[in-house]
């Protein structure tokens, strides 16, 4: 195999000068420069200087079945070779398009049709907009409100950044879009005033059911939730939540989205999170996992009876990417999925992630961990500066970066923030990689607080 050579003191020059770094401290990153990444292997990076880390956040929650699988490699250039690109606009197909289409029908069965698209932003875009279209299809075209929650996060287009519910996505990017309203999240640790968990659930879906008085049902196309909350800060929700909230939807005839995005393709314990705790949705979203990061893919599956009613005799579709279906990413979608089904990998989250989950509430003593909370292979500790108020450090004593460069410095990338730490590393990860995981957080909170 060829060698390269990095020139890592140019590659940082050049990316100082020329890279506009997404959800990045610009200003910091000048001093703080790049880590510049070449190589990885099953749950490892390597940078250009040769250090190797340990891929704690599985890229951007993404990686699912590891780094290094040439075998996608492989799919993706006799695809290429064979037909780049054709697109699915005006009934035109490609084969690995149709047949991930029926792969996703076999492990979704309460959806029949589904439309891709390229991540996961494009892919609520899509959901909210049938949503939208279904209800005016159906003659009810005051139905559009889309219902989200706070902590939600669905991307950063501008329909999904309106159904994105945390204030630092929205600052200083307005108007947004009109129309989306909020509920509360379903994090007990902030958000329940001391009620046993079956209350506290009771609390939510009565908070749901005041929203949607207080708006008026005839005027919601759809609530979108993630069936664990990722970003936001990693919230799987308390016991019954998800049986609580699906009938007060079905009863006012709000569609229910599940943004599987981050949750899908095994992450959860289950190959979907709609199978972890038990509920059909009537749209879904989903990207990430669906290759594994290897190439942007997205989608979203939609039920029998919502397509029914879009395949109406006398409208086109006006929906739609360039690159709904892309071929090769579809291709290399169809060897993702069947790596994660011949390895099983979905049982390796559900059993890694108890580990991991044990392992991090160990630390729930040190003084400073408010809360430790994760299913499967997601999971986030929250740091706070006085444990009984719950009050969070003030931004400006720059937490979040101490501790990303505390772990990056011991060999691990995490994702940092004022509030703590989130991991979500590939489902490969093996028993002693998540100890080294936590042992090495455990180190990197006692150095920084
Ligand atoms: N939805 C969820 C739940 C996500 O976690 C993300 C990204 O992290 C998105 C949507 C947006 O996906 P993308 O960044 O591919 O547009």
């Amino acid at each position: 195999a060829q060698t390269l050579v990095w020139d890592t003191e140019k590659l940082l020059e050049q990316d100082l000068a020329h890279l506009l770094h997404p959800v990045t401290n610009l200003h910091r990153h000048r001093q703080s420069g790049p880590i510049v990444l070449v190589e990885g292997k099953g749950s490892r990076v390597r940078d250009t200087t040769g250090k190797w880390y340990l891929d704690g956040f599985a890229g951007l929650w993404n990686v699912n079945v590891g780094h290094g699988r040439s075998e996608l490699a492989e799919v993706a250039r006799e695809q290429m070779a064979r037909l780049a690109f054709q697109p699915t606009f005006f009934g035109l197909a490609t084969p690995p398009v149709i047949e991930l289409a029926v792969k996703l029908s076999e492990l979704l069965p309460h959806h029949s049709h589904f439309q891709f698209t390229s991540g996961g932003a494009e892919s609520n875009e899509t959901a909210i907009k049938i949503a939208r279209y279904y209800w005016s299809l159906s003659g009810r075209p005051q139905k559009t409100k889309i219902l989200s929650r706070r902590m939600a996060y669905h991307g950063i287009a501008m329909g999904s950044l309106a159904a994105t519910g945390v204030p630092a996505y929205h600052a200083d990017f307005g108007p947004l879009a009109p129309g989306f309203i909020y509920a509360s999240a379903p994090l007990a640790y902030r958000n329940n005033p001391g009620l046993s968990e079956a209350e506290f659930v009771a609390m939510l879906a009565a908070e749901l059911e005041e929203i949607i008085q207080r708006e008026g049902a005839e005027t919601i196309a759809a609530f979108i939730g993630e069936p664990v909350q990722g970003a936001g800060g990693v919230v799987p929700p308390p016991k019954g939540y998800w049986q609580a909230i699906t009938p007060i939807l079905k009863k006012h005839q709000i569609l229910l989205i599940a943004d599987e995005v981050i949750t899908g393709f095994g992450r959860t314990g289950q190959m979907f999170a709609q199978q972890t705790y038990g509920f059909q949705a009537d749209i879904t979203s989903f990207a990430k996992g669906i290759t594994s990061g290897y190439i942007p893919l997205g989608g979203v599956g939609v039920t029998r009876e919502i397509f029914e009613v879009l395949a109406t005799p006398d409208r086109m579709f006006m929906h739609g990417f360039t690159y709904s279906g892309h071929p090769v990413a579809c291709a290399v979608g169809l060897a993702n999925i069947a790596i994660l089904e011949r390895e099983r990998l979905w049982e390796n989250a559900a059993v890694r992630g108890e580990q991991l989950l044990r392992r991090l509430q160990e630390l729930e003593t040190h003084p400073f961990v408010g809360n430790v909370r994760g299913k499967g292979l997601m999971a986030a500790l929250e740091v706070v500066e006085d444990k009984a108020s719950k009050k969070t450090f003030d931004p400006a004593r720059g937490i979040g970066g101490k501790l990303q460069a505390a772990s990056r410095k011991r060999g691990l990338i995490a994702r940092c923030n004022d509030t703590g730490f989130a991991v979500a590393p590939p489902l490969i990860i093996s028993e002693a990689e998540v100890d080294e995981m936590v042992n090495i957080l455990a180190e990197s909170l006692d150095e920084v607080l």
